[in-house]
């Protein structure tokens, strides 16, 4: 089986950032699960089904047949695919955020993805990016990071990201969101957010994007 590093953490701490330049420097495959739980929303929504309770096994169902493809791009982001059209930057509006974490608290969502996110470990390794990889997905990884940050900080990195694209955000509204996003991923009955034991917890509240990526990569040739 080919090696995996995971990284875990609530958004905003620079798992995606960390994530994507360790894929880079090792030369490994990179598993966003996040965008999967973005997509089965957006899927969700362009199909008509509510994202409510009653609707759990059919949203599960459409979990485990997603069309999903990600293109890496020369430079910028991941390039993401639902059914061969490009959905890159809807994946990342407000109303796609809130409904993943609607999503992400349903066990047959999170059932239906497991499949697809372990087909992405594949030589020569894997880093693999979200709440769930060390705990739940890839437990037996042998290399797991979580990161943490403080809540203004993640906010503030989360506003300057948005601000690139969208004219009407606010550090206001961006905080409000990430609080109570957070709140639901801490507290729901399903995968609640927690760093697997023997993860290496690194806070990257003041330090730079190139000490947080020494520190991992100190981790992953141990
Ligand atoms: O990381 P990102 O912000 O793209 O994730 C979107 C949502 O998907 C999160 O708010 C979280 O609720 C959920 N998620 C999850 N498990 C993962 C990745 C994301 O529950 N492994």
């Amino acid at each position: 089986l080919a090696p995996v590093v995971t990284i875990d953490g609530p958004s905003g701490t620079g798992k995606g950032t960390l994530a994507n330049l360790l894929a880079r420097k090792l030369d490994w495959h990179y598993l966003d699960s996040g965008a999967l739980y973005r997509a089965v929303a957006w899927t969700a929504l362009r199909d008509g089904l509510a994202l409510e309770e009653r609707e759990e096994e059919s949203l599960g169902e459409l979990a485990r047949t997603l069309n999903i493809r990600f293109e890496p791009a020369a430079e910028g982001p991941v390039r993401v695919y639902i059914d061969g059209q490009e959905v890159t930057q809807e994946l990342r509006s407000g109303p796609i955020s809130e409904g993943a974490s609607v999503v992400a608290a349903m066990q047959p969502v999170r059932d239906g993805l497991l499949e697809l996110q372990r087909s992405f470990r594949r030589p020569p390794g894997l880093v693999a990016d979200g709440r769930d990889m060390g705990t739940v997905v890839f437990p037996e990884a042998p290399a797991k990071i979580f990161l943490t940050a403080t809540a203004e900080e993640r906010a503030r990195r989360r506003y300057e990201q948005l601000r690139a694209h969208e004219t009407d955000v606010t550090l206001e509204r961006i905080t409000q969101e990430l609080r109570q996003r957070d709140e639901r991923d801490a507290h729901r009955n399903v995968a609640p957010l927690r760093a697997s034991e023997g993860a290496y917890i690194i806070d990257t509240t003041n330090i730079s994007i190139d000490a947080v990526l020494a520190e991992a990569l100190e981790r992953v040739r141990r």
